[in-house]
């Protein structure tokens, strides 16, 4: 392995593979060291179309697209007594622009993809410590078994997923959020039968009293089926039943939708759980450092933002690091657009989440309140900018203007007491947004794909 390296990028999911490739593609010196060896297993398998743009530009949409996964055609919700279901179709996509993914496959295509490209991938290699000089990182410790070493390099991407090796361990920066304490408890069935409404291979999103169920079909013949609910509920609930796998039946049982697919389906795998998973880093990016996917923040898995979001951030990473070598613009520079970009991102899809929430009628039931975000969530958050943004990321949208509507009396406070579950919310896409012409330009940039991707002065 090497010893030096302009750029070293921890983890190899999604953000790490794609950050590392993205770079590689602008001739970029990049080494990535991955602690597990692929393929190995994940939970996120339901992919937003909003991912094609960006696996387009890393050439690795048609690797994606014939591995043979599940095409997703959208999402099919039961939410409180309201159902309605979101056709990607109807997005103007054409055919199949996002899958369900069996991630242990997903993320090993992206990673020998990323290898392709030229970027030295080491799997099997802990990042153990970071040296430091001043507050720049400098050098990473890592180890592989009984072996160790120590690779100097430029620039750093933490892509280290929920281990967030820069957030938790060294800048002590990651928060949790107030609401969204939830856990997630789940498992694979086979013999499922398919949701006979809503599009092809849809994500069914179901509620139940303390929360809400998803039913992901995959390729491999296998069904994800999880259930968030609230910590505390979760707690009292495993306490009171004896076990998880009694609170997850007994709010099967509560679920007649997800039920029925699974009347002669049986569990291939035992139940694996997440709690607390809502958070945000304090900071994204420091001197030589930039923070992308689960590493920076991680967002309730609702409207199953979080590859989008990985391979998003990684995007703009590799786009302000390759415009910082070739002396384009200042670190400072893009530091600044990094941070408002992806900062605007998450937030955005924050309030859409917390909305989202709020859109149930079902308002006797706790966990529903429980996901509204709190003044100080609200202030922390410059909920207003926030709101600027959805706005300007909407407005091509027919709706738009009932959207424009919730989101405002959600953040004044308000009850929207509306009969409409917000059929239309997560037609919202970040890529319209982003910021690609001098006129949407963040901290005075923008971002470009030609000739190579960067950043440019506005
Ligand atoms: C219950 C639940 C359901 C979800 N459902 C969805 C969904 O349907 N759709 C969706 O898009 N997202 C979903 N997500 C979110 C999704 O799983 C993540 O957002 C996504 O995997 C983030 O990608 P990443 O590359 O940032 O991190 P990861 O995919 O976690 O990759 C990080 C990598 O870093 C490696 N690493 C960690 N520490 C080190 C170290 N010290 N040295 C070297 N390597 C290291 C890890 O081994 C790992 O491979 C869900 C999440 C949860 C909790």
């Amino acid at each position: 392995m090497r010893d030096v390296t302009q750029v070293l990028v921890i983890g190899g999911g999604p953000a790490g593979s794609t950050a590392a490739g993205l770079l590689a593609r602008q001739g970029v010196q990049v080494t990535l060291l991955e602690k597990d060896v692929f393929p190995r297993y994940h939970i996120g398998e339901s992919i937003l179309p909003s991912c094609r743009p960006i696996f387009e530009l890393l050439g690795v949409w048609d690797k994606v697209e014939s591995h043979g996964f599940q095409p997703k055609g959208g999402a099919y919700f039961s939410w409180g007594p309201d159902e309605w279901e979101v056709k990607f179709s109807e997005l103007g996509d054409d055919g199949a622009n996002a899958w369900q993914v069996v991630r242990a496959d997903f993320d090993k295509i992206l990673l020998d993809h990323s290898r392709e490209l030229g970027v030295e991938v080491q799997e099997g290699v802990t990042v153990k410590e970071i040296e430091f000089t001043g507050d720049r990182p400098a050098a990473a410790q890592w180890t592989r078994g009984d072996d160790s070493g120590r690779l100097a390099f430029d620039y750093l991407i933490d892509a280290s997923g929920r281990r967030g090796v820069m957030a938790t361990k060294y800048l002590k920066a990651r928060r949790f959020h107030n609401v969204f304490r939830n856990v997630a408890t789940w498992s694979y069935w086979k013999n499922a039968k398919p949701l006979e409404k809503g599009p092809a291979g849809a994500i069914t999103v179901a509620s139940v009293p303390d929360g809400w169920f998803w039913s992901i079909p995959l390729h491999d013949g296998t069904t994800s089926v999880g259930l968030v609910t609230g910590r505390d509920t979760f707690n009292r609930k495993r306490a009171e039943l004896g076990g998880i796998e009694e609170v997850y039946h007994a709010a099967l049982a509560q679920c007649p939708i997800v039920a029925d697919l699974l009347t002669d389906a049986e569990r291939t795998t035992g139940m694996r759980t997440e709690q607390d998973y809502s958070y945000t880093s304090e900071t994204f990016h420091g001197p030589g450092y930039l923070l992308c996917g689960d590493a920076a923040c991680f967002l309730d898995p609702l409207l199953s933002t979080g590859v989008h979001l990985a391979t998003y951030s990684a995007m703009l990473a590799a786009a302000s690091i390759g415009s910082v070598l070739r002396g384009e613009v200042t670190e400072d520079e893009a530091r600044a657009f990094f941070d408002g970009v992806y900062r605007g991102a998450y937030e955005r899809l924050l309030v859409l989440v917390s909305v989202f929430y709020e859109s149930y009628r079902g308002k006797e039931y706790h966990f529903y309140n429980a996901q509204r975000l709190s003044a100080e969530d609200r202030d922390q958050l410059n909920l207003q900018a926030s709101f600027d943004r959805i706005i300007t990321g909407i407005a091509d949208l027919k709706d738009a203007s009932d959207i424009y509507r919730r989101v405002r009396q959600h953040l004044g406070g308000e009850q929207s007491g509306d009969a409409n579950p917000l059929a239309n919310l997560n037609k919202e896409h970040e890529l319209r947004a982003t910021p690609i012409s001098a006129d949407r330009a963040v901290g005075g940039l923008y971002l470009v794909h030609e000739p190579q991707l960067g950043l440019r002065r506005a």
